[in-house]
């Protein structure tokens, strides 16, 4: 039997391992020097100079962004329905309304036409999440935002470098989040990165992950205990230095699997778009979990549905929507493995197995 290719694979080295190491015996395990060095580090690297403030997950950042840009009880959000729970759980727990708003089929973003359908008197923020790697439709979203004063708060968890027209997604809203955990482009185990060009609002991320403080013991908030420990800033840092690279090997892997899959609706790019390809996602549209079983079954590859059952109609949420690509892309989606550490072989097996059960498919 062949070797599994499993979905997604976190590549963590002896240097990932020499760092941790590092802070163990510095004995300085929770938020200090490190978690300073990563947050500036990623300053440099991913978000050409804007601020970053690093927290315990990416969960806590959206979460800490939003409350951080003044949004609360009574206001509204508009999010899409097509993304993980995090994006509109983090909504309703500043006591706001997530507004649930429908994708575009080309990219599974949010549909900027949707959008402005949902706003409301109410509306606060417009809450974007650059799905898979590839950057939401940020022109005519933050037009939108402009023209009703909403701000916009970008979900980057999948989209370390990903761009528009050379500019980097989480420089574009009032605050952005890029999650940390393991399977995202790069890990420091847990964590997340918000990034915002708002003094203001970055002083408020500082204070809020940290009980309110500022000075110690005298706590101008009531905050969180939301901080990134040294350990985890290490690990990051050693990623940090790995992740462009990781990225163009994603790119490459996608080029390949452009060029040679047959008979699958293949990933689009837009135009000035760069995609970092956190999901290499297809479209399946007959049969798509039977598809991925016999992937599993027959050639023994890994693959992924991200999401099946988008988020207004899990039992959390609950809701009557009519979100009709949303629907559609939740019961057409597959995720082939993309991660940098596939071999030449590897992408050979993706190729051969794929085409030859499309082609039994169709
Ligand atoms: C992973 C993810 C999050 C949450 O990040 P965590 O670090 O797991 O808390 C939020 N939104 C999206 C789109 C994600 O993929």
């Amino acid at each position: 039997m062949t070797e599994f290719i499993p979905a997604a694979r976190p590549i963590i080295g002896d240097e990932e391992r020499a760092a941790v190491d590092a802070v163990l015996l510095s004995g300085m395990l929770a938020q200090g020097t490190e978690v300073a060095e990563f947050e500036r580090e990623f300053s440099d690297v991913l978000l050409d100079g804007r601020a970053a403030v690093a927290v315990n997950s990416g969960t806590s950042g959206l979460h800490l962004g939003l409350l951080a840009a003044g949004v609360g009880p009574g206001d509204e959000v508009i999010v899409p329905s097509f993304t993980f729970a995090a994006t509109a759980n983090s909504v309703a727990l500043t006591g706001a309304t997530p507004v649930f708003a429908d994708i575009e089929p080309d990219h599974f973003c949010l549909d900027p036409k949707d959008v402005a359908r949902k706003i409301t008197s109410r509306t606060v923020g417009i809450m974007p999440v650059h799905l898979y790697g590839h950057p939401a439709d940020v022109a005519a979203l933050g037009d939108l935002a402009t023209e009703h004063g909403l701000g916009l708060f970008e979900d980057a968890a999948q989209a370390h470098g990903a761009a528009v027209d050379g500019r980097k997604v989480g420089t574009f809203g009032t605050f952005g989040m890029f999650s940390l955990y393991p399977t995202k482009n790069m890990t420091s185990g847990e964590g997340g990165m918000v990034s915002t060009g708002d003094p203001e609002v970055e002083r408020r991320l500082r204070l809020l992950r940290n009980q309110g403080m500022e000075k110690q013991y005298e706590n101008e908030l009531v905050g969180f205990n939301a901080r990134m420990t040294n350990i985890h800033a290490a690990i990051g840092r050693v990623q940090l230095r790995k992740v462009l690279g990781w990225t163009a090997t994603r790119q490459r892997n996608a080029a390949f699997l452009d060029a040679n899959l047959e008979g699958v609706k293949t990933p689009l790019v837009g135009p000035g778009i760069t995609h970092v390809y956190h999901q290499y996602t297809i479209r399946v549209t007959d049969d798509r979990d039977g598809f991925a079983a016999a992937l599993r079954e027959e050639f023994n590859i890994g693959s992924g549905v991200y999401y099946p059952i988008p988020n207004h109609r899990l039992p959390s949420f609950n809701l009557v929507c009519d979100l009709p690509e949303t629907e559609r892309a939740s019961r057409e989606v597959l995720s082939l493995p993309v991660h940098p550490s596939l071999s030449e072989d590897d992408l050979e097996r993706i190729v051969t197995a794929v085409n030859s059960l499309a082609k039994a498919g169709s």
